[in-house]
């Protein structure tokens, strides 16, 4: 059964509730994830640490930080932005206009981008609400500001880190005669050799990327336990 591939799971530390995560099959992938913590978000109770208990809704904390992004993100958002704004752009155009690249020598860091006031460029100021919710980055739909089990923050870096990977890697081959798109860089240096494919190459979709294909041995071990069910 897909929806028993993984769990969402309380988590209790310091006398808060917070959230941990088991995987209970070699099958479960990011989108099972990010299916599991909506749901969690939705109806689990959790201490929020960053506002009101009990509800997201009217906090836009953060709505002002920055958000990493991953290349299944950056596909979804061109898919959101030709069907809702009916503008067809490429990918350069993308990169261009609704992300923030730094470079710094080796080093490329691609991020959503953000108004004047450091708020992310879907946000509402005035609703605070997101203009993009249905194609809102994987770091959005999973964030809980409440405390984290080892394994459960393990495996969200993971996720961000090697879904950036390829992003980068995506952003190389935009490449145009004047060079790379970059918002901000220091002595830039960026190799295409450093970015090679990984398993997100070609996957369009979260539910395509399995999670022990992107975790380290020892994450694999310490997520994977057999359902109690
Ligand atoms: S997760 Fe974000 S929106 Fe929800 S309460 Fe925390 S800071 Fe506010
Ligand atoms: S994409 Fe939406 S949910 Fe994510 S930071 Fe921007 S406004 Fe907030």
């Amino acid at each position: 059964m897909i929806d028993n591939r993984l769990k969402i799971l309380p988590y209790n530390k310091y006398g808060a509730l917070g959230v941990d995560l088991a995987v209970y099959s070699e099958e479960a992938t990011v989108g099972d994830y990010c299916r599991a913590i909506e749901d969690y978000i939705l109806c689990g109770s959790y201490e929020r640490k960053r506002a009101q208990p009990g509800t997201c809704e009217g906090c836009d904390i953060c709505c002002h930080e920055r958000i990493p992004l991953t290349s299944i993100d950056v596909l979804g958002l061109k898919e959101q932005v030709a069907s809702s704004l009916g503008l067809v752009l490429d990918l350069a155009d993308i990169f261009q206009r609704f992300t923030y690249i730094a470079v710094s020598g080796r080093v490329v860091d691609i991020s959503l981008s953000r108004q004047q006031d450091e708020s992310c460029i879907f946000l509402n100021n005035e609703t605070k609400k997101c203009l993009q919710y249905e194609k809102r980055p994987f770091v959005c739909r999973t964030y809980l500001c409440t405390n984290s089990s080892g394994r459960l923050a393990g495996l969200r870096d993971s996720i961000v880190n090697s879904g950036e990977d390829e992003l980068v890697r995506m952003w190389l081959l935009t490449a145009k005669d004047n060079g790379y798109i970059m918002h901000e860089a220091s002595e830039p240096a960026v190799s295409t050799a450093d970015w090679p494919e990984n398993v997100w190459t070609g996957k369009r979709s979260f539910a395509e990327v399995v999670i022990k294909e992107i975790v380290s041995p020892s994450l694999w071990a310490d997520l994977f336990e057999i359902d109690p069910i």
